[in-house]
């Protein structure tokens, strides 16, 4: 049977020369000024309740001729965001705001496809290929693949840094598949803890990394002294440039933590199961810097995609599944338990409770009930310590970080 091929997208750090520093500068900018070009006319159209007609960046070469020393099909890609945006807008205004028009400051970067073998790699020379760019830019391949080539992104961050976001088509979309260790796990996202884990294996805590709460210590430092600076003078400038910096390693290793761990999570389970915590709701709360921080919704997206690459099952349970006032050994619903109560004991059977492993047993519970796991299976719970925890604790690559319970 042949498989669907998948999109899969690889990062590459590239070095531009100067002159090729001049050409995306000249792209990102010709990017930007067509899509604010389309934008205000779509605008206009939108408030006067006119049909929003469909166009081509075409019609502003004419008038702007600047736009035609550039990578056309980057200006045809702008086209297509700005008609999606509207798009999605339509569909769902509450969640999807009127687009914007873009500043200098923002994010920069284009997008080109691959026609004709207008783009290629050379892997032994380490360079890319780019349209308009027939001399290659110098490229790091850190990590090779293979597949046809769909579309590439340019862009640059805002501390001076070029990189290239590969999208090939390729028909092995998964690394190695490992056999699961454990039939089921249930996680419950937390805030003293990043998550804590139970499994056929135990139940442990993962903290949030030292490194990324000192970073983001240092990083509250350099707004501060941002803050500080005179407005458009050089220190501020400076100071702007380490900023930036500094976000960009927070970014990078958060995702890297969330990888790792998702993907260990992934290796080890066959049924992967989460609340659903409805993070849009909570990000409005008291509780939101601590969330968006803590990045739940990102890694609630790594965990899904890699379960369907490595053929798991992910389930998050119902939003209104009270995983946390269930006690897991008798079934009572505990109504009084608080937000701020660490711990509790079971009024029905006295069993004593830590919040966060209780609710991680209820929701590894739900994962075990799921048909994925044999009924057969289901019974072995006399497999475990009486007080119904499983008894051996799991270890993983994210080694250091884990308290086990
Ligand atoms: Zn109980």
């Amino acid at each position: 049977m042949r498989r669907k091929p998948t999109l899969k997208g690889f990062k590459y750090r590239i070095y531009p020369t100067d002159a090729q520093m001049v050409f995306f500068a000249k792209t990102f900018g010709c990017c930007r000024f067509v899509w604010n070009k389309m934008l205000d006319e779509k605008l206009c159209a939108y408030k006067k309740k006119e049909r929003l007609k469909r166009f081509t960046p075409t019609k502003y070469k004419e008038e702007f001729p600047f736009l035609r020393e550039v990578d056309s099909l980057a200006l045809c890609n702008v086209q297509l965001q700005i008609e999606k945006a509207f798009k999605d807008h339509f569909r769902n205004r509450k969640q999807f705001k009127l687009p914007k028009f873009k500043k200098k400051r923002d994010k920069q970067s284009y997008t080109t496809n691959n026609t004709h073998n207008s783009i290629k790699v050379d892997f032994e020379k380490g360079l890319l290929y780019l349209p308009k760019l027939r001399e290659g830019v110098k490229i790091e391949l850190h990590r090779g693949f293979d597949g046809k080539i769909k579309s590439v992104t340019v862009s640059k961050t805002n501390d001076g840094k070029y990189f290239a976001s590969i999208l090939v088509e390729t028909a092995n979309r998964r690394n190695k598949v490992v056999e699961p260790k454990s039939k089921a796990c249930g996680i419950d996202l937390g805030l003293e803890h990043f998550v804590t884990v139970t499994n056929d294996l135990g139940s442990y805590k993962v903290e949030h990394p030292k490194y990324l709460l000192k970073a983001e210590e240092r990083l509250r430092r350099l707004q501060r002294s941002l803050s500080r600076k005179q407005k458009d003078s050089k220190n501020s400038e400076k100071a702007r440039l380490r900023l930036a910096r500094q976000h960009a390693y927070i970014t990078n290793a958060r995702n890297d933590f969330l990888h790792k761990l998702s993907k260990a999570i992934i290796d080890e389970n066959q049924v992967v199961v989460v609340e659903d915590i409805n993070v849009k709701g909570l990000l409005k709360t008291r509780l939101a810097k601590s969330i968006s921080d803590s990045g739940w919704s990102k890694f609630l997206t790594y965990l899904k995609y890699k379960a369907e690459w490595y053929g798991r099952t992910f389930i998050q349970v119902d939003r209104f599944f009270p995983s946390s006032k269930l006690c897991h050994r008798c079934g009572r619903k505990n109504e009084d338990l608080a937000l701020h109560d660490r711990t509790w004991c079971c009024p029905a059977c006295g069993e004593k409770h830590d919040r966060d492993v209780n609710a991680s047993i209820n929701l590894y519970l739900v994962g075990l009930g799921r048909p994925e796991v044999t009924p057969v299976e289901q019974v072995l719970v006399d497999d475990r310590s009486p007080n119904g925890l499983p008894k051996k604790p799991s270890c993983n690559e994210t080694g250091s970080l884990i308290t086990k319970c």
